[in-house]
């Protein structure tokens, strides 16, 4: 597998970079001990290959069917069940549990990649690895982690991640879904909405309540199989972008799980879906990154071959400075997101760093793809062009794991409390 070398390689990275007077103390510490070599902008050869067997795979497999797929809201099976036996199903997890034991950065890389061709299937890997899969990774008992890390990471099987209810969005807490006691077992009742992946799941992490007195400490994670009597999924959702990913309901009627799919300590589930979110918000800003950078090449390429007033549209000022500006907050995104990719890969809490990076990111994407239809004119808004695609995709990234102005609720708190 590709991606077990890069591991080894990455785990050497570690250790060179501690010799040249990385302390693993952080940034400020390193800065502190006057290391400059903490400071380091360059990508390590083994990311420049990554992004660049990722770019291929895109373009060879995923990029000639987008169309298709978005128009007919088509999952494509097929194509992720090759992204995980190319090891890109479970980046993040380390080898041993059949991930490829990478970081976040590396993350980042993959997911962009994607989105720059595909947005739907950036967010299929993103809530299948960060969300689902990390839940399982980040509490689950060393039993949960080898019976499902292995079959996840592999694709074997696919993961969806519930929180959302039609009655609480942004206000996760508020959630409605109960699960009781009964004997050895715990019986689930209720429903979720807007799951990614939801129809083509083999595995859910879903959150219920089993003791309302208790608030946000009263909300657990269950672990579900596909199968599993009492739990279906309901109406799926017809979207106005990231077509070919899933959206749909998840129910549970009377469904009967035993103790052992319990995931975390009782109570935990919501402050643990927290701590998911702090990686899953990553993987947003990379999936914005990626959307805008594929709608940016798309007008960049536009703008030089489109002539008006007898030349190329990209020798007008106006054209330029738009273009200039996109390139730029393009790279301040990637900047944020990276950052806060490596404070993760450093165990460091990133609950304000990777909030940053998902609301610049996302609102800087749809202001990007806006310009890029911009600058294709009239030809930006039919099919046959791919920024209409992106316009529609991007979208999403200002609402999905939580909306913008949610972030900045993130952001705020975690300022006030310093
Ligand atoms: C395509 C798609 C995929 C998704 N995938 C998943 C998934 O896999 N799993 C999952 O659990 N969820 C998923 N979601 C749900 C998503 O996380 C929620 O839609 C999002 O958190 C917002 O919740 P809401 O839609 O109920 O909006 P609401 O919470 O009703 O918000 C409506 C508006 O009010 C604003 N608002 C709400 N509260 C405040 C406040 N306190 N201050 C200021 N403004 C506020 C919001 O920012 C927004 O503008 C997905 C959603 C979509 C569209």
């Amino acid at each position: 597998m590709p991606f077990a070398k890069r591991a080894q390689f990455r785990a050497a990275a570690v250790v060179r970079n501690r010799d040249r007077g990385g302390s693993g103390g952080g940034l400020y510490h390193a800065v502190a001990d006057l290391a400059p070599a903490q400071m380091d902008f360059e990508q390590t050869p083994e990311q420049v290959q990554l992004r660049k067997e990722v770019r291929d795979f895109a373009q060879r497999e995923i990029a000639p069917r987008v169309m298709e797929w978005d128009e007919n809201q088509i999952f494509p099976v097929e194509t992720v069940k090759k992204l995980g036996e190319l090891g890109y199903m479970g980046a993040i997890f380390p080898e041993e549990l059949g991930g490829a034991g990478l970081g976040y950065i590396e993350y980042s890389i993959l997911i962009e990649e994607l989105a720059r061709v595909d947005a739907s299937v950036g967010l299929i890997v993103a809530a299948h690895t960060s969300l689902c899969s990390n839940h399982i990774y980040l509490a689950g008992s060393p039993e949960q982690r080898s019976r499902y890390i292995p079959k996840l990471a592999t694709a074997e099987w696919i993961g969806c991640w519930s929180l959302t209810e039609p009655e609480a969005g942004s206000d996760a807490a508020g959630t409605r879904t109960t699960a009781i006691r009964s004997g050895d077992d715990w019986v689930l009742n209720g429903g979720k909405t807007f799951t990614t992946n939801a129809h083509h799941a083999d595995v859910c992490v879903a959150m219920a309540v089993t003791d309302r007195s208790a608030s946000q400490h009263g909300i657990s994670a269950f672990i579900l199989e596909k199968g599993t009597p009492g739990f279906r999924v309901g109406k799926k959702e017809n979207k106005l972008g990231m077509r070919a990913s899933d959206t749909g309901e998840v129910l549970f009627q009377d469904c009967r799980l035993p103790a052992c799919n319990l995931l975390g300590k009782p109570g935990e589930g919501f402050v643990d879906s927290l701590r998911v979110l702090d990686g899953g918000r990553i993987s947003i800003a990379a999936l914005s990154i990626g959307i805008a950078q594929g709608a940016f090449d798309a007008a960049l390429k536009y703008s030089k071959t489109r002539k008006q007033f007898g030349r190329p549209i990209s020798e007008f000022q106006a054209i330029q400075h738009k273009l200039a500006d996109m390139a730029t907050s393009i790279e301040a995104a990637r900047l944020l997101t990276y950052r806060s990719g490596w404070m993760k890969d450093q165990d460091q809490r990133v609950t304000k760093e990777s909030s940053m990076a998902k609301l610049f990111a996302s609102e800087m994407a749809v202001r990007v793809c806006d310009e890029a239809l911009q600058i294709h004119g009239g030809y930006g808004f039919i099919k046959d062009y791919p920024v209409e695609k992106f316009y529609r995709d991007v979208k999403l990234c200002t609402i999905g794991e939580g909306t913008s102005e949610i972030q900045r609720l993130v952001i705020a708190r975690q300022l006030l409390k310093s």
